[in-house]
């Protein structure tokens, strides 16, 4: 009998490692609530990918995005959307989404920081239902990680099995560091995290270290401006790896 629970000492202990390092890359593979996917399966490439926003963004933002992620992960899509503005539909209080609220204001009351979950359930019906591969949500809403209540106020989070992003733009803006507004800043820092959640669902979790890439995680905007749009050498051999093998 002790030996079991030495056993399962040992297995709680490394999971507890494997939770950290999850959410010190920043992707959640958590599933406490129970995320609902009806259309659950592998991603078929090339597919359609999705953009929706929640909140005011330039018009001109969309078409810019398309244009980029076009250019940087070339043949991927077949096409992609523009799905407009995201509205809280009921789903938002279904059950656990609801208990998740309750739970982040009881923790944090003041700031209103947005757990990730929330979005994603709401992201995978609106996937599914437009029948996408892929969906990615911008907001300014302020997010935090919903495996780890400790990561407040990221700029974004892919959660890999339901094939769904989010980036939130708060922190991206010049302003929310007391400097003076610069949209054509806040303009190539959106777009590259973007494209970096995005290449998280198409090559997978593992961050780069080359600095010549936007795979290559930051952590401050510093970071995310000394990085470029597109992928290193090595990340695009990965796309290639990929279309080699479905042959697109
Ligand atoms: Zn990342
Ligand atoms: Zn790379």
């Amino acid at each position: 009998m002790a030996k079991f629970q030495k056993y399962e000492q040992k297995i709680r202990k490394y999971k507890e490692k494997l939770k950290k390092l999850v959410t010190r890359i920043g992707i959640s593979y958590s599933e406490e609530f129970d995320l609902v996917d009806e259309e659950l399966k592998k991603l078929i490439l090339p597919c359609h990918l999705g953009v929706m926003f929640y909140t005011d963004f330039d018009t001109n933002l969309f078409k810019q995005i398309k244009s980029l992620l076009n250019q940087v992960f070339d043949s991927f899509f077949f096409g992609i959307n523009n799905l407009g503005q995201f509205h809280f539909g009921k789903a938002l209080f279904s059950k656990g989404i609801k208990k998740e609220h309750k739970e982040m204001r009881k923790i944090n009351d003041k700031i209103s920081t947005h757990p990730t979950n929330k979005f994603y359930q709401e992201l995978i019906n609106i996937r599914t239902k437009e029948k996408l591969g892929i969906i990615i949500l911008l907001t300014d809403l302020p997010i935090y990680s919903s495996s780890d209540d400790n990561i407040v106020f990221m700029f974004g989070e892919t959660h890999l099995k339901h094939r769904c992003s989010v980036v939130s733009t708060l922190k991206l803006k010049e302003e929310f560091y007391d400097r003076v507004r610069d949209d054509k800043l806040f303009e190539q820092r959106v777009l590259k995290e973007i494209i970096h959640e995005i290449g998280h669902i198409l090559i997978g979790s593992p961050h780069c270290e080359e600095n010549s890439c936007v795979m290559k995680f930051s952590k401050a905007v510093e970071q995310i401006d000394n990085k470029p749009y597109s992928l290193c050498r090595e990340c695009n051999l990965k796309l290639d790896k990929i279309r080699d093998k479905l042959n697109f």
